[in-house]
């Protein structure tokens, strides 16, 4: 393999196992990964403990007037063999994946002082490339020089399976119901937000993961890779 270093930009939907390819390429490549959605999710669980979003009301002025005394981090944790979130120095890996997170934060990234705070950051950590990124703007708003883009997708009925069996093997108390309602909704704020909406980008290169193989895939993408380097 050359040394030559490239960007790749993973966006997609919700639970359309984004972060499971990023995480191989990743591991293969011995690059970078970034996973954005945790992010503004951290975001999203400070707005909360801070008491300005719950399920009823959401003081955006002052998430936004408290913006920058929020400081996020990600350290790698080698028995995960992936870097964790960090909040203001505490581990939130866990608090972030939760259900109550998942149905606010799409609120939380529709404002464009979030974004424009997280995207900066975003771009610092891929200034020396060799970095594998996942969101919903990457290829679009954070690197839309990136060397290799892909656009996520799969049926809503596969992508909602896939989170409620993640969320019930950590152990949490979920119904499937909900858990499809609220992949249907981030999807729709997602995609029609008026800041960097979810959107493929014209350059990218789609994949439909509904009933392929995770083997397929990355033997697929691992092509696409070694044509680029
Ligand atoms: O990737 P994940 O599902 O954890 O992302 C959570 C949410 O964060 C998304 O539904 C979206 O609202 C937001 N997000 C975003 N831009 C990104 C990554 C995530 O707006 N680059």
């Amino acid at each position: 393999m050359s040394n030559k270093k490239i960007i790749i930009a993973i966006d997609g939907f919700s639970s359309t196992g984004k972060s499971t390819i990023a995480k191989q390429l990743a591991k293969h490549l011995n690059y970078i990964y970034v996973d954005t959605g945790a992010m503004y999710r951290a975001v999203t669980l400070y707005a909360m403990q801070h008491n300005y979003i719950n399920n009823n009301s959401f003081d955006k002025q002052k998430l936004i007037d408290n913006i920058n005394s929020i400081q996020l981090n990600f350290k790698f944790n080698p028995e995960q063999g992936f870097a964790e979130m960090y909040l203001n120095g505490e581990n939130v890996e866990k608090e972030i994946r939760t259900i109550e997170v998942s149905k606010l934060v799409s609120k939380v990234s529709a404002i464009s002082e979030v974004r424009k705070k997280l995207v900066f950051e975003q771009q610092e950590m891929g200034k020396d490339k060799g970095i594998v990124m996942d969101g919903r703007d990457i290829g679009t708003v954070v690197f839309p020089e990136a060397e290799l883009k892909l656009f996520m997708t799969a049926s809503a009925d596969k992508r909602a399976k896939r989170r409620y069996k993640e969320l019930i093997d950590r152990g949490d108390k979920v119904n499937y119901e909900e858990i499809l309602q609220n992949v249907q909704e981030r999807d729709h704020i997602d995609s029609t937000r008026k800041d960097s909406p979810l959107t493929k980008a014209n350059d990218a290169i789609e994949f439909d993961n509904s009933d392929m193989g995770l083997q397929e895939q990355f033997e697929r993408i691992t092509s696409l890779v070694n044509d680029r380097l």
